[in-house]
């Protein structure tokens, strides 16, 4: 049996015991439906190899027209072309393919979701029309760059301008950790104009003077591929700027689509932790008797199928609000700190009942406790999405000082 393919099973038995609350039976036939279509995919093709991949430090490309065969791109878009199947129905794949291959979730996400969505939602309808169909095809990859070399958290110092010129703008500036960007057709790119507005650009992921370069010794994530991109004047048409609503609102408008499926995705970790673990110790003897029999390992086991039980529920309503339109940005950054806190402590507990085993990418569990940082990091850090909810607990901005 390949690694991971214990994880990648959609067995009712394993599910059930992380899905104390019954998470499950709130899920339309469609939406089990597709989860259990990506269980098979990552039977089937994700599973084998993606211990090599991850330690080889390189993307599963070769399996991603496999993956868009399955036409899962842009769940909460309705028409041109995009699934259409809903906010959950993504966070559903986004987990199952974390369960197994962290880099194939960080490309759905950021591909099917992140920069489909930040079209469908800023673009006008000619934008849509002229991008959305290709992508949800799979014929244009998409990428969105926020994040700078000296600007993460606070994205109001972006630097990268959009300088005015005959028919549009030039652009120049760095970016940095930008997941797909290396082989993206389109990135959408938050830069600020001559005004000093923010604004979201779709630059050409092939021009000339723009380069994307994957980031080397990563110690998590290791077979997705964030990316350095350097801007040198890169020649963006006047027609390619979206221009619904203001910069700032639009990167939080991102953040708001993202952030749930970020907060899947500790979920996919978590479960994949967990379900190695459970078979792990089951099997392992020490003392004479299987690991599973001793009350600490119960204990341990309890936990995590309680936190899992609990990130299950958080994911779901929070991407039904999202579905339903009611979702708030504080709801979205909560339920990301949740996942995310929760999430890391499930893959530590799994990781340390593997012993040893725990330690070596080549199970499932060592790759995920590695990966789980960088979630922990992403969409906005853990201490973002707290001075976000805090802020609506006190009605006190502590973002600045
Ligand atoms: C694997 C990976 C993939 C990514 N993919 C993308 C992508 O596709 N597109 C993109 O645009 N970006 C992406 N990012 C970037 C990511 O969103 C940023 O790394 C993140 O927002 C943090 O920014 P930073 O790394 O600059 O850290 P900093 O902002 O420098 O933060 C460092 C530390 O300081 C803390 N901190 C900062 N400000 C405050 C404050 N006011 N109060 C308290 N603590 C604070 C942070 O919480 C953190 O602990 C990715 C990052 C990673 C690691």
């Amino acid at each position: 049996m390949a690694a991971g393919v214990e994880a990648a099973d959609d067995g009712t038995a394993l599910t059930a015991k992380s899905d104390l609350f019954q998470t499950e039976s709130l899920l339309t036939d469609v939406e089990r439906a597709t989860r259990k279509r990506i269980a098979r995919f990552n039977r089937e093709h994700a599973a084998e190899g993606a211990a090599a991949r991850w330690t080889e430090g390189r993307m599963a490309l070769e399996l991603v027209p496999e993956l868009t065969s399955l036409e899962v791109y842009g769940g909460g878009v309705d028409g041109y072309g995009c699934s259409g199947l809903g906010d959950v129905t993504d966070g559903l794949i986004a987990a199952e393919l974390a369960k197994v291959d962290f880099g194939l979730s960080a490309f759905f996400g950021i591909h099917g979701v992140l920069s489909l969505r930040a079209i469908s939602s800023l673009g006008t309808d000619e934008q849509k029309e002229r991008w959305l169909p290709g992508m949800a095809r799979g014929e244009l990859v998409g990428a969105l760059g926020i994040t700078e070399p000296d600007h993460g958290s606070d994205t109001s110092g972006i630097e990268t301008t959009a300088r005015v010129v005959d028919g549009g703008y030039r652009l120049t500036g760095r970016k940095r950790w930008v997941g797909n960007a290396s082989i993206a057709d389109i990135v959408v790119v938050f830069a600020k104009d001559e005004t000093g507005a923010l604004g979201a650009f779709v630059v050409d992921g092939k021009a000339e003077d723009f380069s994307a370069v994957p980031i080397e010794g990563k110690i998590g994530m290791r077979s997705s591929w964030p990316t350095d991109i350097v801007m040198t004047d890169v020649f963006v048409p006047a027609s390619d700027r979206l221009t619904g609503g203001d910069g700032g609102h639009q990167i939080a408008g991102t953040f708001n689509a993202v952030r749930p499926i970020a907060a899947w995705q500790a979920l996919g970790l978590s479960i994949g932790a967990f379900e190695t673990v459970v078979e792990y110790v089951g099997r392992r003897m020490q003392f004479g008797r299987p690991l599973a029999g001793f009350q600490l390992v119960q204990e341990g086991l309890a936990e995590m199928a309680v936190l899992i039980s609990s990130m299950r529920l958080t994911c779901l309503q929070t991407s039904r609000a999202l579905e339903n339109g009611t979702l708030t940005h504080v709801t979205a950054s909560a339920a990301k700190m949740l996942c995310a806190r929760m999430g890391r402590q499930v893959v530590a507990r799994a990781r340390d009942l593997m012993g040893g085993n725990g330690m070596l990418a080549q199970h499932v569990v060592g790759r995920h406790f590695a990966d789980m940082e960088a979630v922990f990091t992403y969409d906005g850090t853990d201490h973002i999405q707290s001075l976000i909810v805090g802020k609506y607990i006190t009605g006190l901005s502590a973002l600045r000082g």
